[in-house]
């Protein structure tokens, strides 16, 4: 089950089973397949339980109408989400008791949109880490079992002492949900340790706590948890919760992405390099290694925009791209500065020869061709080293003057001193 993307669809009404097949194969890219009755399902189930991601199950099916595909489908181990017609106090309390991932109405005018996202989030969910911190065994226990409904790994610990340890043995956790009151380290002290490693946007905390008092709620949350619920607590309100917090870190992590990254090549932008260069010169001081900055230009870059078109130029400078990623795939900065433009911070051992890894580059792209359409098109590049030079500015300075006399003396070379 691990990365399968494909969702069993158990429904017998042909127009909204092909209607949701359809959907999900455009909006999720995922692959469906359709059942029509319970015998279907079941035997797909029987034979194939480890092939679906999830099952999306029609409580009322013309041979089982009161639900008996669900507990068929939770006895395999196959995640569920119910759509149903009908609804009320009594069939929730029965959903929530089958520990399904969630029940969708379908009457309302939003619920495949609701669907899909249930669907993307569950896929999502198998790669999140949750660490569940709690002094009760059977409240570790309920709270595990919720969140493997919902294809989160769980982990657990039964102090904040405890807890700390499984942090640092498993330092992607994304999630912790921790109770208040515990022995050795309470819920309020293990908030403060974890934010002192951990900001918001890379770690999500939930606070519990049975005290009933609004003082700890409020001192857990200004301590630097994201939320907090209340024990005994509702199932979906947890849920609902759980998801926010995952969700709110997902999102800081793509507009993270989206602003440290170049759309085009995937490489670093401009905005990034200036940030993180302090702390890499930082790390070359420490170790003794020599920062290096070369700025590398494609030669007569605009003359392909101009013989190919502009989707051909694209594709050049992804390749160029991809050989500057190649050739530095570790301690170095490979960013796109702007335009046909690249810029590496690098660092380099004692005694290495700046020239050799940078000449290396600028061979690999002479040799190279990117094939757009039928245009089969090769470039040069031109590249300014920079290793001699006081601090970071004073590098690009220098990488920059020697990239232009690279230029001037004929292209496709290193300038390095
Ligand atoms: P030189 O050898 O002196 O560097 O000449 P050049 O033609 O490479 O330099 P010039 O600065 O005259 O032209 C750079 C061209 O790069 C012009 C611009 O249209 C093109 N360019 C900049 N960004 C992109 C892009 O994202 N995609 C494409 N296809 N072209 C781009
Ligand atoms: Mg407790
Ligand atoms: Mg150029």
């Amino acid at each position: 089950m691990a990365d399968t993307t494909t969702v069993l669809l158990v429904e017998d009404s042909r127009f909204f089973a092909s209607m949701l097949k359809r959907r999900i194969e455009d909006v999720l890219g995922f692959a469906v397949e359709w059942k029509a009755t319970y015998a279907e399902a079941a035997q797909a189930m029987d034979c194939c339980k480890d092939d679906f991601l999830v099952a999306l199950l029609d409580v009322t099916l013309p041979d089982a109408p009161n639900g008996e595909i669900v507990t068929h489908a939770l006895n395999k181990g196959i995640p569920s989400i119910i759509f149903t017609g009908g609804f009320d106090g009594k069939m929730r309390e029965q959903f929530l008791s089958w520990n399904v991932v969630d029940y969708i109405l379908k009457d309302s005018a939003t619920c495949v949109d609701t669907l899909l996202h249930t669907i993307d989030r569950v896929a999502r969910n198998r790669h999140v880490k949750i660490l569940v911190v709690d002094d009760s065994h059977s409240m570790r226990e309920a709270l595990a079992r919720l969140l493997r409904a919902q294809l989160y790994q769980v982990f657990d610990a039964t102090d904040g002492v405890h807890a700390l340890e499984v942090m640092d043995r498993t330092p992607d956790i994304a999630l912790v949900i921790t109770d208040y009151d515990m022995p050795r380290m309470d819920g309020f002290e293990l908030i403060k340790h974890l934010r002192e490693k951990h900001s918001k946007s890379e770690l999500a905390i939930i606070g519990m706590s049975a005290s009933g008092d609004t003082l700890t709620s409020a001192r857990l949350l200004k301590n630097g948890a994201n939320d907090f619920v209340p024990k005994p607590f509702n199932v979906e309100e947890f849920h609902c919760r759980v998801g926010n917090a995952v969700e709110m870190l997902d999102h800081i992590a793509l507009i993270r992405r989206l602003s440290e990254t170049d759309t085009l090549t995937g490489l670093y932008n401009r905005r990034y390099f200036f940030d993180r260069a302090g702390h890499f010169l930082g790390r070359c001081a420490e170790a003794g290694r020599t920062p290096c900055v070369a700025m590398v230009d494609i030669d007569h870059f605009k003359a392909v925009n101009d013989t190919y078109g502009h989707g051909a130029g694209d594709a050049v400078l992804v390749d160029v791209a991809r050989a500057l990623a190649d050739s530095f795939p570790e301690r170095a900065i490979v960013s796109r500065f702007g335009g046909e433009e690249f810029c590496v911070l690098a660092s380099l051992a004692p005694g290495e020869p700046p020239a050799r890894a940078f000449d290396a580059l600028r061979a690999r792209i002479e040799s190279a061709t990117t094939h757009a359409g039928d245009a089969a098109i090769r470039v040069t590049v031109s590249i300014g080293v920079a290793c001699d030079a006081p601090g970071l500015h004073a590098l690009i300075t220098l990488a920059d003057d020697r990239l232009y006399a690279a230029k001037h003396s004929g292209r496709n070379r290193v300038v390095d001193g």
